[in-house]
């Protein structure tokens, strides 16, 4: 199960709902919970992928950005097989109220897994931006929920605001090792610390022994120019309060382009499609089209385009990320036949028709129906 999708994971389809997620996520982690199956590696590594699926599929920003990057949004920068802050960092609270219950009685207290004692964890969100602001770049500011260390503790959880005392039980490792039936040996978390090592006696009155308060921070991000659609960009150190001091996480934006009215792009080309008249595509012509950098383009026709040909206008794409070049504009013409013709029109027109009759004028027509008389013959 190197790489399942979370969803298959939780056996819930894409469209769950946060509560039909909740529910599948409590029922896997129930089946395969590790103080269900001491020394089962399998049911371990199932109960890990669970928790980094939960983790992803609970938060809308992060199931948003599974939905369009899969697992790629949470690579990098972090280690270990959680993605959002690395080893066992747990669903604690919302595993805490159902299995506190069930293990308190032989475990001799809360079994929610050593808790994730260092850094806080990576945040993510979600950025929209028009083509015009790729193009041009943009400062951004956004609001994100996120903790910080409290004030009143200095991030430590107790009362006097410094470290809490290790713990005399594990001696701060968070583990104690149990034996069973004689040589059969396990470890578990810590009772008296619940693995985190330390134990604090008279708890913050402000973030009650967390250590973290929640925040809703506003984040000014610089958009270059250029940017790509599904970029992620990485702000350090902006995502949650690492526990007891220590280092926080970071903050991964995921850039999406919406969709232009006139301008599809490719890298740093711009493609567009523009009608012209069957008259100007005839005759020739010129004929014009707001640029991305909101410059007027104008166009040649030449006298004779065919619908579907292309022109390339040199510089008019996109900038190159840290540069001043840019990319071209490619535009696809479409003759467009003329309908709803006045009376008038129609006259002109079959006055045509007479005088160009089997002429040059249209060559593909005349080389198209050669061919077909070939055929015949
Ligand atoms: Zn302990
Ligand atoms: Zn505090």
């Amino acid at each position: 199960m190197a790489d399942e999708d979370y969803y298959t994971l939780l056996g819930v389809d894409k469209s769950a709902s946060a509560d039909d997620i909740k529910r599948a996520f409590r029922k896997a982690a129930m089946e395969c919970h590790p103080d269900l199956h001491p020394g089962d590696t399998d049911a371990e590594q199932k109960f890990k992928k669970i928790n980094e699926a939960y983790e992803v599929l609970k938060d809308d920003q992060k199931r948003a950005a599974y939905d369009r990057y899969g697992k790629a949004a949470f690579e990098g920068g972090m280690g270990g097989g959680n993605p959002f802050g690395g080893g066992f960092g747990f669903n604690a609270e919302d595993l805490s109220d159902v299995f506190s219950s069930i293990f308190s009685d032989f475990m001799g207290g809360g079994a929610t897994s050593s808790k994730n004692r260092t850094r806080g964890s990576d945040l993510s969100y979600h950025l929209s931006l028009t083509l015009e602001e790729a193009f041009k770049g943009c400062e951004k500011e956004i609001q994100v929920k996120t903790t910080e260390p409290c004030e009143a503790c200095h991030g430590f959880g107790t009362s006097d605001g410094k470290e809490a005392p290790v713990c005399e039980t594990c001696h701060g490792s968070g583990k104690v090792r149990r034996s069973q039936g004689g040589f059969l040996v396990f470890e578990t978390v810590c009772p008296t610390c619940h693995g985190e090592g330390r134990v604090i006696k008279d708890k913050c009155s402000k973030c009650h022994g967390t250590g973290t308060q929640k925040v809703e921070k506003t984040i000014k991000v610089t958009i270059p120019a250029g940017i790509e659609d599904a970029t992620r960009m990485r702000v350090t150190g902006a995502g949650e309060a690492g526990i007891r001091g220590a280092q926080s996480g970071d903050l991964y934006i995921f850039i999406s382009i919406k969709d232009h009215a006139l301008y599809q792009r490719n890298e740093s080309n711009l493609y567009t499609m523009v009608p012209v008249s069957m008259t100007c595509a005839a005759l020739g012509g010129k004929i014009e089209i707001p640029g991305i950098d909101g410059q007027k383009i104008e166009i040649d026709i030449k006298e004779g385009t065919q619908s579907g040909s292309e022109v390339r206008i040199k510089g008019q794409g996109m900038p190159f990320l840290k540069s001043t070049r840019r990319g071209d504009l490619y535009v696809t013409l479409r003759v467009e036949t003329p309908t709803h013709l006045s009376k008038k029109e129609k006259e002109l027109l079959e006055q045509f028709r007479e005088l160009s009759g089997d002429d040059d004028c249209q060559p593909e027509t005349k080389g198209f129906f050669e061919k077909i008389k070939e055929l015949f013959e």
